[in-house]
């Protein structure tokens, strides 16, 4: 699928020093050091485009576009691959709901989210795949499982055996009448009659009455969403078979840690002998006035409403860095205002002809963003520079530290 348009990224001056990124893995819960590498592999999974992109989505996007942006500023490359889940069940849900033609829905809520990635800044995947255009690619991974004995049939539906892998579970470190609730909550079926363990999940669904299907050797169907993951991350980042784990960085929401990320897990480790990841990162959640956003409650806020109605992309850019991305947050219109304020203040010193020395805020953000992507911390960094300047102070380069917030923060100002 056609990914969003590229977004241009300066080069940084090479005297800039780059501490080793560190970032929490979701696995340890503890900060590790990113290896150093000169090909990273990143696996970001992507939205089920019945909506558009909201503020948590954008959180999370702008989270792995942080690391793509120091990965590549140590002068290495990010091979980044995002899937697009566009045959799902909430997107048939939701087209029957509003009485839509589901690829119609889905079409346009693509375009959208392409267009809000592009206007807040986030460079794009090289892959960018949807779950139709994989369904051969899917199709051939459960004849891979089946082969080793994982797979079994309800029906004309496929299911694989999570307990096949020996570390199923080590990434939730939930307990199984957790992992069984959860399941329930997303889109699982822990209860369904036939199945070898409730934690079973779904990998081909044989084609329903007035639902779409593609042809297989499993039959007409279409695939379960982990499995769609799995063979797209395993496909389209290369991985080495030099490399301890499959791929170096997988990511997400902190909702799909469990059951979406430990089951792909589970998949690829049965397929390749090895962990998926090295490193397992997650975005935490953003709330609204002090409730949970979600579709369910319909207090989602959309990027493309908040830029149309007249918002800044770059404010929302900032505002959603000026707090931690693992820490469940809120977004409120007291955040946006600050935001503002603070964007306009460092804008006008950046445009004064004199500014105050750049050097130091320069570390301090690089310095920052390497420990776990401390953006709160560069962002206050920002704003004492901005106010030493405005306080008469001298010294800096304006186009140097410009370059550093473009290049490393997507800020352009
Ligand atoms: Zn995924």
């Amino acid at each position: 699928m056609r990914s969003w348009s590229s977004v241009a990224v300066p080069a940084l001056k090479r005297s800039i020093k780059f501490p080793q990124l560190s970032l929490t893995n979701s696995k340890s819960l503890t900060k590790e050091l990113v290896g150093q590498k000169e090909t990273y592999r990143m696996y970001v999974c992507g939205i089920t485009p019945y909506d558009a992109t909201h503020l948590g989505h954008a959180a999370t996007y702008l989270t792995f576009d942080l690391i793509n942006r120091y990965l590549r500023a140590t002068g290495s490359h990010v091979l980044y691959v995002q899937n697009i889940t566009d045959i799902d069940d909430p997107l048939l849900e939701r087209a029957t709901r509003d009485n839509l033609n589901w690829e119609e829905l889905a079409l346009s809520q693509i375009d959208l989210f392409r267009g809000d990635m592009v206007d807040l800044r986030v460079i794009p995947p090289a892959h960018y795949i949807g779950a139709v255009e994989a369904i051969d690619l899917v199709s051939e991974a459960v004849s891979a499982l089946q082969s080793k004995g994982t797979i079994y049939s309800i029906d004309q539906d496929l299911f694989f055996k999570n307990y096949s892998s020996p570390d199923f579970g080590s990434l939730s470190l939930l307990d199984k009448e957790s992992m069984k609730e959860i399941f329930s909550q997303r889109g699982g079926n822990p209860t369904l009659v036939g199945k070898i363990d409730p934690l079973d999940c779904l990998v081909w669904m044989a084609k329903r009455e007035n639902e779409p299907g593609w042809s297989s050797i499993h039959g007409v169907g279409r695939p379960g969403w982990h499995i769609e993951c799995t063979a797209i991350a395993l496909k389209y980042l290369e991985p080495l078979d030099s490399d301890k784990t499959c791929i170096d960085i997988q990511g997400g929401g902190s909702d799909l840690i469990f059951p979406h990320h430990e089951m792909c897990a589970s998949q690829a480790h049965v397929l390749t002998g090895k962990d998926l990841a090295a490193t397992y990162v997650h975005a935490a959640m953003i709330g609204l006035d002090g409730e949970k956003m979600s579709k369910s409650k319909g207090n989602l806020v959309f990027v493309s409403k908040l830029i149309q109605a007249g918002t800044d992309p770059m404010v929302i850019r900032f505002a959603l860095m000026s707090q931690h991305y693992r820490l469940d947050r809120m977004w409120t219109d007291e955040l946006l205002l600050q935001a503002t304020q603070r964007v306009n203040q460092i804008r006008k010193a950046l445009a004064s002809g004199v500014v105050a020395p750049t050097e130091s805020v320069i570390e301090q953000i690089v310095t920052a963003l390497s420990d776990d992507l401390d953006t709160p911390s560069a962002l206050a960094a920002l704003d004492q520079w901005a106010c030493q300047t405005l306080d008469a102070g001298t010294g800096g380069d304006a186009q140097e530290l410009s370059t550093v917030l473009d290049a490393l923060l997507g800020l352009a100002l």
